[in-house]
């Protein structure tokens, strides 16, 4: 089998790269490979599959007919083991080999599970993929009780997820805050209040240093000594990008497939995007992995772009975080940095924390660099715009300070 263009991954990188391809290119032949043998859905819906809010097949990226009217060829349930770029092939867990022009990998990330004393003795879940959360939801159902490890975005999810399906639900986290790559600690220390409040144990700057189990109970050590027990227990500490089967590829991987701003490897005729494409931030030309549905997206369109031809080529702008987090009838969010230690930034907080309102805002040479905000009626569309076009508010940093929502619609409006 032959094919122009190979996407391995269907997921948000994948799928955006797909449309991008198409609306550029309506007719070449297109495969798309994906190792699980379901629709594409989006990781986004798992904690909702956990909590029963919502069902497998109700969380889908695109209706099952999408790809036949697009004419794209779709394999799923079959991953990628090789990738052979001399020959331009990649090889199938079934033994096919596909042949291709061009190839993208979005291969995603799995999550990253850390070296803990007894981890290989004990039963955990970790959550990335439908698989896993139907798993945690069948565990949860006969279980009284759970212990998380790791307060970032997807434990914090996981964990309100139980605690609704009726579990007591204990949270631990190494660092001194929740969900430290999302929000500045003053935000962060609200989240946790709000949590805490609703009946879920946080302990914060606590390290597991060894995990048991017993009897079906799974008991974990902290380094003070202190024990934290549960009916399940859900590791979430991070994730990996899926780049095994680029082993012997000759493709620059660390930490990730290397790419530059137009997501090209170091193999002219393959890109990456999405979870697994290691790339430059927004703030700094130092490379990470994105790790989020917008950047996934915005990357998945540039690779299939610059796929198709040069002349439809741009330059992604690079990661910039951003985050919005719902939990427990709350609405959180941030955009760009989180907190800054730059000689010439300006922050401005706004806090009610007894309605549990909180803003804060970050200038740099009165430009805007970073905003978290809690329960605050603002445009996050806008505040990204903001800060990706490095609009300078210095002229209406005070009337923006105060009126963040009618101000900034107004400086977009000029933009325009
Ligand atoms: C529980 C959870 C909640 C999240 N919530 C949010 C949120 O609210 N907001 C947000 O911005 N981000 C969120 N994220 C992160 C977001 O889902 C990811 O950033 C995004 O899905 C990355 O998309 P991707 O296409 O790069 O990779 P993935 O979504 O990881 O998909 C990669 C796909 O490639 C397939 N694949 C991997 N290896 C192979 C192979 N060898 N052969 C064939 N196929 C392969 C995988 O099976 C998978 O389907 C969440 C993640 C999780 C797990």
């Amino acid at each position: 089998m032959y094919t122009n263009y190979l996407i391995i991954g269907a997921s948000h990188a994948g799928l955006s790269a797909l449309d991008a391809i198409r609306r550029c290119d309506p007719d070449a032949a297109v495969t798309v490979i994906s190792a699980e043998n379901t629709e594409p859905y989006s990781p986004t819906a798992l904690p909702y599959v956990i909590s029963g809010k919502t069902q497998p097949e109700r969380t889908g990226l695109r209706k099952s007919d999408y790809f036949e009217n697009l004419g794209v060829d779709f394999i799923n349930g079959v991953s990628v083991t090789r990738v052979n770029t001399t020959t331009n092939e990649v090889m199938l867990v079934d033994g096919r080999t596909i042949g291709y022009k061009k190839l993208l990998v979005a291969s995603g990330a799995s999550a990253l599970i850390p070296e803990i004393s007894g981890i290989d003795e004990v039963d955990f879940a970790s959550i990335r993929t439908m698989a896993d959360a139907q798993r945690i939801q069948k565990q949860s159902s006969r279980a009284d009780s759970a212990v998380i490890v790791g307060a970032g975005f997807i434990g914090m999810h996981t964990a309100e997820s139980l605690f609704k399906s009726g579990l007591k639900v204990s949270v631990i986290e190494a660092f001194d805050q929740v969900m430290p790559t999302s929000f500045d600690p003053q935000a962060s220390e609200l989240i946790k209040t709000i949590f805490v409040e609703n009946g879920i144990s946080i302990l914060t700057g606590k390290k597991v240093t060894k995990l048991i189990e017993n009897s079906g109970k799974k008991i974990v050590v902290l380094d003070d000594g202190e024990t934290v027990s549960g009916d399940m227990l859900v590791i979430s500490t991070g994730i990996k990008p899926n780049i095994d089967f680029l082993a012997e590829s000759g493709i620059d991987c660390k930490a990730g497939v290397i790419v530059d701003k137009r997501m090209r490897t170091s193999v002219p005729n393959v890109w990456a995007a999405g979870d697994v494409a290691s790339c430059s931030q927004f703030f700094s030309q130092n490379k990470s992995i994105g790790g989020t549905i917008p950047c996934a997206t915005e990357q998945g369109r540039t690779a299939g772009m610059d796929m198709v031809e040069d002349r439809y080529a741009r330059e992604y702008p690079g990661n910039l975080n951003m985050n919005t987090f719902g939990f427990f009838d709350n609405f959180a969010f941030s955009i760009g940095k989180v907190t800054s230690d730059a000689s010439n930034a300006e922050v401005a907080i706004q806090t009610d924390a007894e309605k549990i309102r909180f803003s804060r805002f970050t200038f740099e040479d009165d430009v805007l660099t970073g905003v978290s905000a809690i329960n605050k009626r603002l445009d996050p569309g806008i505040l990204k715009e903001l800060i990706l076009r490095r609009t300078d508010l210095s002229s209406r940093k005070n009337d923006f300070i105060k009126a963040p929502l009618e101000t900034g619609r107004q400086v977009m409006r000029e933009l325009f």
